[in-house]
């Protein structure tokens, strides 16, 4: 069965992971992928790459990357109560404004 749950995540929006090794740490998301169901948040679930030297002049480095996590491993900090949280929804004049499930502060 496919799973087609939107992403209410927002880049700039500050998440705690729930899962794996990064567990408990907080940081903000950098970027959203829709289609994936994936966020890229700074520092969170870095690997690193070695490159081969290419050469004379360029010596073999080390990157350190950030790979996307699933949005499902995440969830959002809220800005004023600062207890992590699952984000509703209200609506103002037609326009759909996410709002903090414990204490109703809006999120945007
Ligand atoms: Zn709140």
């Amino acid at each position: 069965m496919k799973n087609y749950s939107k992403i209410k995540l927002k880049k700039g929006d500050l998440v705690r992971v729930t899962v794996g090794k990064d567990k408990g740490k907080q940081a903000k998301i950098e970027r959203v992928f829709p289609k994936e169901s994936r966020v890229l948040i700074l520092g969170i679930n870095q690997y690193k790459r070695h490159r081969k030297p290419q050469g004379e002049g360029r010596p073999g480095e080390i990157l350190i990357l950030d790979r996307p996590v699933p949005a499902a491993n995440v969830v959002l900090v809220c800005p004023k109560c600062k207890q992590s949280t699952r984000i509703g929804y209200r609506f103002d004049a037609g326009k759909k404004i996410r709002v903090c499930r414990k204490c109703d502060a809006d999120v945007d």
